[in-house]
């Protein structure tokens, strides 16, 4: 099936050529017609399975006949990186349709925005902490919204944003259009999609595993050998882009100047940095001045850049939803993709509930010409052979 199928607007068909799209993924063709009715939406989806399209080519099509320069769809994202992302996706169909995006997040400044929303803006895709600053300070105008979408749903619980959901949906008009996509649906998901959703049809893609396309290979090793296994399989491994994981802000700089150190074009991304130099990190990702990106997990959605090749983990994630975001960062929209995780004996909980989900004993792999009997750093070593692990919720 071709996107021919869906009637969208010729203006819009033009965005999807200019993107290079030929055939529609699952989530497209099947959220994409009942959207175009105008149905209330759940879109229980992985991410890179292409669900920015899904949502924003129907949105589109909806705005186009009628007035311009008023919020009329707004999208809730639950990271700056997302957002950034799916307004550049709305901004590249909108130099075909003429409708006017804005991607509004904090950590910049807000005047900027505001001079946007007053020359006129029809998608608005927004964080909530700052989306509320605007509606606050009556900058921003929500009473047109015809579209709400709730974009990783599951993600904006994790983060506490629910009771700013709460604050942003008294603020729409109640007669709309609602989606909500969400790679897993906890309790309050479900409880929020009861309270505001109607009536939805539900689309789910595949269930809440990894894309198939996606090779997982785990590494057995202890603590201190990590950061030179990481540094051997860089090495010795065939990679475009990479991505490794880290468990904290502070890991993730220390291996990126690890790396550094050994030659390699690297930058990190965490949350503690500043805007411009999260932007800065990712565009460099993107246009591949640095092959390999060390992020926390506030990497792991939205992040999308087709060419990479491997995500390692370089800590084992928290928790099963974790691994399968990081994981979904790599063998996105049928390409093949590499996940190595380095394990240490902390991790066999993990690593079960990862083979359960995964229904298949997963690989134990060794990198031959690695030197696994190198003795810890004595000081390390003599201090804490069993050290608890960094505080999980430092990202
Ligand atoms: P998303 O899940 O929206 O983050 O999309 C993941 C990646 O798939 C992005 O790089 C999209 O540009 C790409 N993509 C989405 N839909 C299609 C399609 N129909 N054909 C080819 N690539 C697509």
């Amino acid at each position: 099936m071709s996107f021919e199928k869906f009637n969208l607007h010729p203006s819009i068909m033009s965005g999807v050529q200019a993107l290079g799209y030929v055939t529609p993924t699952p989530i497209q063709l099947q959220s994409i017609p009942p959207i175009m009715q105008g149905r209330d939406l759940i879109g229980l989806a992985q991410t890179g399975t292409g669900k920015t399209a899904a949502f924003i080519l129907p949105v589109s099509h909806r705005l186009l006949p009628r007035p311009r320069g008023r919020v009329r769809a707004l999208v809730i994202s639950p990271t700056r990186e997302l957002a950034e992302q799916t307004y550049e996706f709305a901004a590249d169909v909108g130099r075909h349709t003429g409708l006017q995006s804005i991607a509004i997040y904090g950590g910049v400044g807000m005047d900027q925005q505001t001079r946007r929303l007053r020359d006129g803006i029809d998608i608005a895709v927004a964080c909530p902490g700052r989306l509320l600053d605007h509606i606050w300070k009556g900058t921003v105008d929500l009473a047109d919204v015809e579209v709400l979408v709730i974009d990783e749903a599951d993600r904006m619980f994790d983060m506490g944003f629910l009771p700013d959901i709460r604050s942003i949906l008294r603020c729409l008009p109640t007669e709309r259009q609602t989606l909500l996509f969400s790679a897993t649906m906890p309790r309050d998901v479900r409880r929020l999609v009861e309270e505001v959703l109607r009536d939805p049809v539900t689309v789910q893609i595949g269930r809440t595993q990894p894309a198939m396309t996606v090779s997982h290979c785990l590494y057995p090793i202890r603590q201190h050998l990590k950061t030179a296994l990481l540094k051997s399989l860089l090495r010795e491994t065939d990679t475009e882009s990479v991505l490794v994981f880290t468990r904290t802000k502070h890991r993730a700089e220390r291996v990126a100047q690890q790396l550094k150190g050994a030659g390699h074009r690297v930058a990190s991304l965490q949350g503690d940095l500043p805007q411009h130099r999260r932007q800065a990190a990712l565009d460099g990702f993107r246009n591949g001045a640095f092959k390999v990106l060390v992020a926390t997990d506030i990497a792991a959605r939205g992040l999308d850049v087709l060419e990479i090749s491997h995500v390692i983990n370089y800590d084992m994630p928290d928790g099963i939803d974790a691994y399968i975001h990081r994981v979904g960062r790599t063998g996105r929209v049928g390409k093949a993709g590499v996940a190595f995780t380095f394990i240490t004996r902390e991790d066999a909980a993990m690593v079960t509930n990862l083979e359960r989900l995964l229904n298949k004993p997963l690989d134990r792999c060794t990198l031959q010409s690695f030197d696994y009997s190198m003795p810890a750093p004595e000081r390390d070593y003599a201090r804490s052979p069993r050290r608890p692990r960094e505080r999980t919720g430092a990202r």
